[in-house]
């Protein structure tokens, strides 16, 4: 696609400038997604040559404002007060549209997660403006189109589609976690906060978040820093136990291949690849795992990959830092011992 035929009967947008990154945080702990939308949106501003934005919403959540900055962004804008410590569509969803009709960023971008997905919906809904959800890539055209170009799997992952929205401003998209990459937190680095008022502060707001009961044991794969995954070289069921043990010692989470999730041995929820998770952990375990490409595309980003596997041309060690070739049977309990030891 030219640019030329992307310029085709676009409206002037030129009073939308700069790039817009929603924080999404829980009782004051920001979502990982949030830190790599930073390094995804500076990576388009730059190329626009405009300020990277974000915004905090919460209680107490200031130090998030500064952690933005340590992660890329120009301005941050805060918006505190009690009652907006948990997620609410419509507190939310007026405060983000005010910030973007008072500041008219050019992209917005938010994490795919439930409350991104709720709150980007709201506002696309009612600015109203495109949005292209679920991207797992995001780039720019140059001025003067400035268009965001958003590029999702399509028609059952067999296609990338890349969404254009020419008639309306913002540009919105949402993303998974760990398809981005954070840049190096730099706590040296200086930027702006802009504390803005709350709109609907002293509102009556018709819903009300009466309690909130974080699931214990419940697999959080996109937040884990070190995952242990199985694959179809597991055998079974009982062999996850060996897994868990050491996911255990290591404070990790277990994740599987496919072929495992279909094989009715663990659930959906620990699968990691196209069709599962993508994930970012600073440690990753692929243990009795091929290295399919639907498998590696979720992991590869991962910033240590160590492999286990009998065969040594499979093709996971093409993507592992550190490679054992060998019988998990006979590795993986032995790693998880070496660890015990080390730790008592
Ligand atoms: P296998 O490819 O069968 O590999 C098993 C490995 O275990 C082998 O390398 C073998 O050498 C090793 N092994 C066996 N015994 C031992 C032992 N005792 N010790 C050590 N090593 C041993 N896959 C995903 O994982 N995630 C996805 O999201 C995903 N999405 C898909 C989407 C589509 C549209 C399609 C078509 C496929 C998708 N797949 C996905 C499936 C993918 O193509 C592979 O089939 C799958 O990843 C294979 O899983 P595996 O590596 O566990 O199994």
């Amino acid at each position: 696609m030219s640019t030329e035929q992307s310029n085709e009967q676009m409206p002037d947008w030129s009073g939308y400038r700069g790039v817009l990154v929603f924080i999404e945080q829980r009782s004051g702990t920001a979502k990982k997604v949030s830190w790599q939308l930073l390094g995804a949106g500076k990576k388009l501003a730059d190329k626009l040559e405009v300020p990277l934005m974000a915004f905090v919403i919460g209680d107490q959540v200031g130090h998030l404002a500064d952690e933005a900055i340590y992660y890329g962004a120009d301005r941050v804008f805060l918006c505190q007060g009690p009652e907006l410590q948990d997620y609410r569509t419509r507190p939310y969803s007026r405060i983000t549209l005010k910030l973007i009709e008072e500041h008219k960023p050019e992209i917005c971008l938010f994490g795919a997660t439930g409350t991104g997905r709720d709150l980007a919906g709201a506002i696309a809904t009612h600015l109203p403006t495109g949005l292209t959800a679920d991207t797992t890539e995001l780039d720019v055209e140059p001025h003067p189109s400035r268009l965001l170009l958003a590029s999702r799997p399509a028609f059952s992952e067999k296609m990338m589609a890349t969404i254009l929205c020419k008639q309306y401003r913002p540009q919105m998209a949402t993303a998974r976690a760990g398809v981005f990459q954070a840049l190096p937190r730099d706590p040296e680095r200086q930027g702006e906060i802009i504390l803005i008022p709350n709109p609907t502060a002293g509102e009556q707001i018709a819903t009300e978040v009466v309690n909130f009961i974080e699931q214990t044991g419940t697999v959080n794969l996109e937040e884990a820093e070190i995952i242990v995954s199985g694959g179809r070289g597991l055998g079974g069921v009982e062999p996850f136990r060996l897994l868990k043990e050491l996911a255990d010692e290591l404070g990790g989470q277990v994740g599987a291949s496919r072929a495992c999730v279909d094989a009715g041995w663990i659930a959906h929820e620990h699968q990691v690849g196209q069709t599962g998770y993508t994930v970012r952990p600073k440690l990753y375990f692929a243990i009795g795992i091929s290295g399919a490409v639907q498998h590696t595309v979720g992991m590869a980003g991962s910033d240590v990959i160590i492999a286990i596997n009998k065969d040594e041309n499979a093709p996971i060690f093409q993507f592992a830092h550190y490679g054992i070739v060998g019988d998990l049977f006979q590795i993986v309990p032995a790693i998880t011992a070496e660890v015990k030891k080390r730790k008592a």
